[in-house]
C-alpha cells in the first residue's frame, strides 16, 4: 500500500478522498488554489500544498504544480477526483512517466473510450448496442442532413468531447438543423477546445440508467450493479438512486454483462462507469463510459457495502478484486441530492456568499459528503456542488422519507441552496411512484419551482439562525485551528439557542 497520496482536487471530493485514505492508514496531501486557502478538504488532508491563482486552468488544472507537488512531499500516486484532469489522457500519462501512480484507468483506456464517437465505435466491435447514428464527427451540414433523414426527426447533436450535457443541441426539423449545428460546434469548441460533433437518435422518454464496474490489474472486472439517474436539469444529474426500480435481476445482469465487456474492450482498470438510456421496452442503448469515480458514487456504496474510493486506491496499490459470485444484489435502498449553491426559485441562478451556518444532517442511514463549513466563500470559480446528501433505507419508501427528514435537517444559511427544491421533489408523487424519466424533471419543474418562497412557520427560523450565525461568526467560529474543520453548532447551537424542539429547519 501506498504511504502517502496526493490529491488533485477540491470540495466535497477531495474531503472523500483524504476520508479513504486515513481509513486505510494512507497519509494524504491537498491541493489548493488561493480561493481555497481556509477550505475545509485543504485543512482536513495530513499535508496541504498551494498551487496557485483561483481560477482552475492557472491551479487545479497544472498538471506540472500538481505533479511538481506530489514529488515534493513524496507522494507516490495521484488521486484526480471527477472533473479537472481525472479524465485526461495526458494527464494520467505525465503522471505516470513522473515515477507515480494514477489512480485511475491506463492512459490509453482514457483514449479508446474518451470521446464519445471513439467509445461509440469501440462498442460496436464489443457488441454494446449504442444509441442509432454517426461514429464519426459530421463534415458539414450536408452530412449532418443526410444522417439526420436516415435516423428521422428528431435527432440529438452531441459533441465527441462532451461532458456535463454541454454542446448538445435537439433538433426537432430539418429547417433548425444548420443552426443548432453552428451553436453545437461553437459551445463544444469553447468548453472543449474541440469543435467535433456527431448526430444521435433522439431517443423520447428512455431513464438513464449506469453501470458501476471496478477492475483490478489481474484481469478481474466486476459489474456493482445499477445507478438510476434520470431526475435531470439541462441533461445534467440532479438526484440520483439505486437500485434503479425499472431494473430486473435479470436485466441488471444483461446490463452488467454489457458494461463488464466494453470495459474489457477498452483496456479498462479501476473504477469506471457505463451510461445507457434504458427505454420503456427494457431495450438498453450505450450512451458513454466515464473514466472516473462519479459524483453519484455513494448510493452505490450504500447498496453494495462496498468502499469505491477505497478500492480505487487499493487497485492502484496492485490488489486483487473478489470475483463476481462474491457481489450481491444490491441491499435495500440509497438516493442522493446534490446541494448546489443555486437558487432553484429563480431559475437555478448561482449564488454566492459566505456560508455563516452550517447544520449538517445525521441519524440513521443518512450520509453528508459535504466540501463546505461555516466561514466558507462561496464563489464562481468553481462547480456549485456544496455537498451531497445520501440515505439509504431497506426500501424506496423508507429512503424518500429518511432523504426528506435529513433535508429538514439540513440548514444551509448565507447562500441560495437547492435544498428546498430537492424536498418538494421528494413530496412529489410521481417520484414516490417512481414514474420517471430524462424529460421528467424539465415537464415538472414549474410545479416544482413554483409558489418558491420559504414554507409558512420557517421564518422565524430563518431569522434566528441568521442571528445564530452571526454570533458563532463573532465567537467561536474565529479562526478554527488547522487540521479541524469549520463546520461548528449543529444540534448543539440549535439547543442553546432554544430552537432545536419541535421546529423544521430552513
Ligand atoms: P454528457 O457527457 O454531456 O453528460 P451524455 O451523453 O452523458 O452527455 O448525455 C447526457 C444526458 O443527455 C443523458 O443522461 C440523457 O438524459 C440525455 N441524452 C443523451 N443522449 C440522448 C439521446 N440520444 N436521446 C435522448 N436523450 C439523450
Amino acid at each position: 500500500m501506498f504511504d502517502k497520496v496526493l490529491i488533485a482536487n477540491r470540495g466535497e471530493i477531495a474531503l472523500r478522498i483524504v476520508r479513504a485514505c486515513r481509513e486505510l492508514g494512507v497519509g494524504s496531501v491537498a491541493v489548493y488554489s488561493d480561493a481555497d486557502a481556509t477550505a475545509p478538504h485543504a485543512r482536513e488532508a495530513d499535508e496541504a500544498v498551494h498551487i496557485g491563482p483561483s481560477p482552475s486552468r492557472e491551479s487545479y488544472l497544472r498538471a506540472d504544480r500538481l505533479i511538481d507537488a506530489a514529488r515534493r512531499t513524496g507522494a507516490e500516486a495521484i488521486h484526480p477526483g471527477y472533473g479537472f484532469l481525472s479524465e485526461r489522457e495526458n494527464f494520467a500519462r505525465e503522471v505516470v512517466e513522473a515515477g507515480l501512480v494514477f489512480i485511475g484507468p491506463p492512459a490509453s483506456a482514457i483514449a479508446a473510450v474518451g470521446s464519445k464517437t471513439a467509445a461509440r465505435a469501440l462498442a460496436g466491435t464489443a457488441n454494446v448496442p449504442v444509441v442509432p447514428g454517426t461514429t464519426e464527427p459530421l463534415r458539414s451540414v450536408h452530412e449532418a442532413s443526410e444522417a439526420a433523414q436516415r435516423l428521422g426527426y428528431p435527432v440529438l447533436l452531441k459533441a465527441s468531447a462532451g461532458g456535463g450535457g454541454k454542446g448538445m443541441r435537439v433538433v426537432r426539423a430539418a429547417v433548425e438543423l444548420a443552426g443548432a449545428l453552428e451553436a453545437a460546434k461553437r459551445e463544444a469548441m469553447a468548453s472543449f477546445g474541440d469543435d467535433a460533433v456527431y448526430v444521435e437518435k433522439y431517443i423520447a422518454g428512455p431513464r438513464h440508467v449506469e453501470i458501476q464496474v471496478l477492475g483490478d490489474a489481474h484481469g478481474t472486472m466486476l459489474s456493482l450493479g445499477e445507478r438510476e439517474c434520470s431526475i435531470q436539469r439541462r441533461h445534467q444529474k440532479m438526484i440520483e438512486e439505486a437500485p434503479s426500480v425499472a431494473v430486473s435481476p435479470e436485466l441488471r445482469r444483461r446490463m452488467g454483462e454489457t458494461a463488464v465487456r466494453m470495459a474489457k474492450a477498452a483496456g479498462y482498470v479501476n473504477a469506471g462507469t457505463c451510461e445507457f438510456l434504458l427505454d420503456a421496452n427494457g431495450e438498453f442503448y450505450f450512451l458513454e463510459m466515464n473514466t472516473r469515480l462519479q459524483v453519484e458514487h455513494p448510493v452505490t456504496e450504500l447498496v453494495t457495502g462496498l468502499d469505491l474510493v477505497q478500492w480505487q486506491i487499493r487497485i492502484a496499490a496492485g490488489e486483487k478484486l473478489p470475483q463476481q459470485s462474491a457481489i450481491a444484489e444490491p441491499r435495500g435502498w440509497a438516493i442522493e441530492c446534490r446541494i448546489t449553491s443555486e437558487d432553484a426559485g429563480n431559475d437555478f441562478l448561482p449564488s454566492t456568499g459566505v456560508i455563516s451556518f452550517l447544520r449538517v444532517p445525521g441519524g440513521p442511514g443518512v450520509r453528508w459528503d459535504g466540501g463546505v463549513g461555516a466561514g466558507s466563500e462561496i464563489g464562481l470559480h468553481y462547480d456549485p456542488l456544496l455537498g451531497k446528501l445520501i440515505a439509504w433505507g431497506d426500501t424506496r419508501d423508507a429512503a424518500i422519507a429518511r432523504m426528506r427528514r435529513a433535508l429538514l435537517e439540513l440548514t444551509i444559511v448565507g447562500v441560495e441552496t437547492s435544498r428546498d427544491f430537492h424536498l418538494r421533489v421528494m413530496d412529489d408523487a410521481e417520484f414516490q411512484r417512481g414514474a420517471i424519466d430524462i424529460q421528467w424533471l424539465e415537464r415538472r419543474l414549474p410545479s416544482l419551482t413554483a409558489g418558491g418562497g420559504m414554507p409558512e412557520g420557517e421564518v422565524a427560523v430563518a431569522i434566528a439562525a441568521a442571528l445564530l450565525a452571526e454570533s458563532e461568526r463573532a465567537g467561536r467560529l474565529a479562526a478554527p485551528p488547522r487540521g479541524g474543520t469549520a463546520t461548528t453548532g449543529g444540534d448543539g447551537a440549535w439547543r442553546e439557542a432554544g430552537l432545536r424542539d419541535g421546529l423544521r429547519s430552513l
